[in-house]
């Protein structure tokens, strides 16, 4: 017979077998009536427990042996125990879901985070050429060709007008042709690739709205700049 209505473990089966014993030695002598006081709550707790604290010579585990009340008691105790323990593996359980759950959920958002921002801030490599662009100051510059930059981070080369100085110049985009409005600008030194000066700087126009903008040029020393159409999309 188990005593508490559950599985055991081999320490808990011999304690049962041992108040079972008791049980039935108390049958067999007729002694149905058990012997001294109901013991305190603590004990019969204690009991359930299977707590080591408790010796199997202590005569309260007599009594409850042979007492209805009191077997009663220990296996409601039981049944409670196990009952919490029970509830306890639940919430662990959903505990770990929630947090696995939330780390799950985080891996994810980072990753698509890291690959937008990824996305973004990967250069798009640009050349405006402006070779035939006009230079001379007061002539209006020819209509530029379609010269259009996505509003990204922008490793662009410009390919400097015919006759243009070599040196360090300033890039810009710049939302009026008076050079009010600046979006994004770059200073680097021209290089000579055969026979055109070009220079590359890195413009961020991930904030630019698409619409109509203009490209400056200037020259460090020259100080004058021009101006060229530029749509941003
Ligand atoms: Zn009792």
């Amino acid at each position: 017979m188990n005593w508490f209505g559950r599985r055991s473990s081999r320490g808990e089966e011999k304690f049962e077998a041992w108040i079972k014993r008791l049980h039935e030695q108390h049958v067999a002598s007729g002694q149905t009536e058990p012997v001294g006081p109901h013991p305190s709550e603590e004990f019969l707790r204690g009991l359930a427990n299977r707590s080591r604290a408790i010796s199997l010579s202590d005569g309260r585990i007599d009594h409850a042996a042979a007492c209805p009340n009191c077997m009663s008691r220990i296996v409601a105790l039981r049944n409670e125990n196990s009952e919490r323990k029970r509830k306890l593996a639940y919430v662990l359980v959903a505990v770990t879901c929630v947090v696995l759950a939330v780390a799950i959920f985080g891996w994810f958002h980072l990753r698509q985070n890291r690959q937008q921002t990824m996305a973004l801030s990967t250069p798009v490599t640009k050349t405006v050429d402006l070779w035939n662009a006009g230079t001379n100051r007061g002539e209006q510059p020819r209509q530029l060709k379609s010269v259009e930059l996505p509003a990204a981070v922008v490793r662009l080369t410009v390919i400097l007008p015919r006759f243009s100085p070599s040196g360090q110049y300033l890039i810009a985009v710049t939302r009026k042709e008076d050079g009010a409005g600046i979006v994004a600008e770059g200073l680097a030194s021209t290089v000579s690739t055969g026979g055109q000066e070009t220079v590359s700087v890195a413009l961020d126009l991930r904030k630019a709205t698409a619409g109509a903008y203009f490209l400056s040029t200037t020259h460090e020393q020259d100080q004058a700049a021009y101006y060229y159409p530029l749509q941003i999309r």
